[in-house]
């Protein structure tokens, strides 16, 4: 299946850079955005050597998730945890990963990011380690002059909406952003926003 990631690092492996420059993408392991602490995402790690690493301060516990097999763990396990407990309120904030384009010259035009549908763990063997399913792609979002676009895998279809305009958006199929030219991509919403 296309959309079908069997863990983080097959789909860092296939979402490996920018469609419009090129340029790196950042992984962040974060939150639904409606769950915050102090202003902030309650969970923001980025991806570095393969692992994120955060921490749940209600538990008081630091975990460990490793992109290439899928396993999260509690560093500093005792006895008295609940991987159960863990796993159930890790799910409740909506996990999953978000990337963003490292050059901040194309980030501030197109403002492109891409997330992964939220995240699904699983008891395993280990007394101190969840899995974590496969999981597919959410969506794309980038920005081409007053359009604000969202390439929607779960739904399977390109929404334009136009900034300040209260009217539903365009839709059209989705692009697969990756096999495309960003000359191409642009060309081809702007075909669609022509009729808009
Ligand atoms: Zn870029």
């Amino acid at each position: 299946m296309d959309n079908l990631y069997k863990n983080i690092l097959d789909f860092t492996n296939r979402h490996n850079s920018c469609p419009f420059c090129k340029s790196p993408l950042d992984y962040l392991f974060t939150n639904y955005i409606g769950f915050k602490s102090n202003g902030s995402a309650i969970i923001s790690s980025s991806l570095s050597s393969g692992l994120f690493y955060f921490n749940m301060k209600n538990y008081k516990i630091n975990l460990m998730i490793n992109a290439e097999n899928n396993l999260l763990e509690v560093l500093n396990y005792s006895e008295s945890d609940n991987m159960s407990h863990i796993k159930n309120f890790l799910e409740q904030l909506g996990p999953h990963v978000e990337a963003y384009c490292t050059n901040d010259k194309c980030d501030s035009i197109y403002s492109y990011s891409i997330r992964t549908d939220l995240f699904r763990f699983k008891l395993t063997d280990f007394k101190n380690k969840l899995g974590m399913n496969p999981f597919i792609m959410d969506s794309e979002t980038f920005i081409i002059d007053n359009f604000w676009i969202k390439n929607d895998w779960i739904e399977d279809s390109l929404k334009i909406y136009k900034k300040n305009d209260e009217s539903g958006p365009v839709i059209g199929k989705l692009l697969k952003l990756n096999n495309l030219h960003a000359d191409v991509v642009k060309q081809k919403i702007m075909t669609l926003i022509s009729f808009y």
